[in-house]
């Protein structure tokens, strides 16, 4: 048996001499330096007792010996665990403790404050600095860049990654071997990447798209990256003229369309811009071909499932939809009480199924059994609906329905129609207590630079647009809506923030 996903990663390298990271500081790493570097880190992790399911946890910056460090774990049979670098230490013992990794990568900087958490669970504690240096890499220094690949299977876990905790708090998706070679072939070929591709990477790298989609894909095409510790909107527009693709969440295409440096000649010669993590609103997507000619391609995906659904390579790529589901995923739609599968065009949850789909959350066998059906269809927790043509939209997450005097309201239909507001930079659109309707519609807006707006017209723009029940009945104008590190907004914050409008 061979190491099934690094195999495969192997199999699709080009002449090892081409390069596949590129830093913003010129330095490059060779194919055959991923296989060397990541070999180095290997034998450090198994010189650390990493065997075979031994996790490998790992809070640091972006850099490329952290991604080296991902491949290492793949290749020496452990499972990968990367936290987002803005966890507290706090934050961290929980997940530390949950995991029980076998070696635990910090920053130096956080060494002392993350010892009695690494010592409690037994972990070696290693470092690894936003320059790539630290105890690990002392060790893989002294390693041979000569490794066996330890024998994995299809599906052995090759990842646990923790959801951003936008809903509650985050679940350790158990990602195998499989889940991720078969979404990141599938998306390949999709997205057509070639080994010509020079992708744009800014994204983080403890999240799946910046660690999975964007990087899992690349690999499998034989491209290369143009990889940034982050979205800094020089930096990009700066490097924009050497990539041919990037990938993105919407905030990044909104602050590129906040630029008057961001023209149509900086990126004629791009092959494709891809938005997912959170809803590209359809004013954000029409604002970006109006400048630019290109049609942003949005997909839709989790944790749990890697990517579910994409707009199209050829054809219509339709604003304020995720596309078809990809090949090979199964979609259905069901009402949320009886878990009956509903008729074509009606709003329910979200399932899906297919080689995508996670092995399960991380010692959490009830959540498992509540989210997973028997059947292998994963209950996402989106509320949508596919049309007549095939397209699927998001109208909201479950949670996020709003039930008021007995009506559902869909959050994304009356934000879409807020986004279309002159002035409008974005929206939110959240149910707090009332006490006659159970629960009433606020909206939450943030003007455009420079734009003035007031409460009453922007909800007398929406009057004769929605049913009365939809209609917000508190407005509230802020600077930004409160976001976390993905870009996803935090309704729950908000949920808070205004819970008192009826009281
Ligand atoms: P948690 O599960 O911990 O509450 P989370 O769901 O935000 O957090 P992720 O797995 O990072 O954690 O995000 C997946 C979610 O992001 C999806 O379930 C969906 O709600 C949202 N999402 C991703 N892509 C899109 C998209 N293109 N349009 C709308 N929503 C999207
Ligand atoms: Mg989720």
């Amino acid at each position: 048996m061979t190491n099934h996903l690094f195999s495969e990663i192997r199999n699709c390298m080009p002449d090892l001499a081409r390069p596949f990271l590129e830093t913003a500081d010129g330095a490059v790493l060779s194919y055959g330096d991923v296989i060397e570097t990541s070999g180095r880190y290997a034998n450090a992790l198994v010189a650390l007792g990493v065997q075979p399911g031994d996790r490998v946890a790992v809070q640091v910056e972006k850099t490329p010996d952290a991604l080296m460090l991902y491949l290492a774990t793949v290749r020496a049979g452990g499972i990968f665990l990367p936290l987002n670098t803005a966890y507290t230490p706090a934050e961290i013992d929980y997940f530390v403790t949950d995991a029980e990794p076998k070696v635990f990568v910090c920053d130096p900087s956080r060494q002392a404050a993350l010892a009695p958490t690494a010592g409690k669970v037994g972990a070696s504690l290693q470092t690894l600095d936003a320059s790539g240096k630290g105890s690990l890499r002392d060790l893989a220094d002294g390693a041979s860049g000569d490794f066996a690949d330890v024998a994995r299977g299809k599906d052995d876990l090759a990842a646990i990654l923790y959801t951003s905790g936008t809903t509650g708090r985050s679940k350790g998706a158990m990602l195998s071997h499989e889940n991720l070679a078969s979404n990141a072939r599938t998306l390949v070929d999709y997205w057509r990447f070639t080994s010509d591709d020079v992708l744009l990477h800014a994204l983080p790298i403890f999240h799946t798209h910046g660690l999975f989609v964007a990087t899992n894909c690349l690999l499998m095409a034989g491209g290369s990256m143009l990889f940034l510790p982050k979205f800094d909107l020089d930096t990009v527009l700066k490097l924009l003229p050497r990539a041919s693709s990037m990938m993105g969440v919407p905030t990044f295409y909104t602050r590129l369309l906040g630029s008057e440096a961001f023209t149509k000649d900086l990126v004629a010669h791009m092959r494709l811009f891809i938005s997912g993590s959170a809803p590209l609103s359809a004013e954000t997507h029409k604002e970006f071909s109006a400048r630019t000619g290109h049609a942003i391609l949005e997909r839709y995906g989790m944790t749990e499932t890697n990517m579910n659904t994409s707009n199209p390579y050829d054809g219509d790529r339709r604003p304020g939809t995720v596309g078809y589901p990809l090949p090979g995923v199964e979609l259905r739609v069901t009402e949320p009480e009886t878990g009956k599968v509903l008729a074509q065009g009606d709003v329910g949850i979200i399932e899906v199924r297919g080689p995508n789909v996670f092995q399960g959350y991380w010692r959490m066998p009830e959540k498992t059994a509540e989210e997973l059906r028997a059947d292998g269809f994963f209950i996402t927790g989106d509320m949508g609906r596919v049309d007549a043509d095939g397209y699927v939209s998001i109208v909201g997450r479950s949670k996020d329905l709003i039930i008021t005097g007995g009506f559902n309201v869909y959050p994304a239909e009356v934000e879409a129609l807020l986004d279309e507001i002159e002035g409008v930079a974005e929206s939110a659109v959240i149910g707090v207590p009332h006490p006659d309707f159970g629960e009433g519609v606020v909206a939450v807006v943030a003007p455009k630079a420079g734009a003035k707006l007031d409460t009453t017209s922007v909800a007398a723009a929406l009057k004769d647009k929605l049913a009365k029940f939809k209609q917000p009945k508190q407005v509230h104008v802020v600077d930004t809506l409160p976001r976390n590190t993905m870009g996803k907004i935090q309704k729950n914050v908000l949920r808070d923030q205004f819970k008192g409008d009826f009281a």
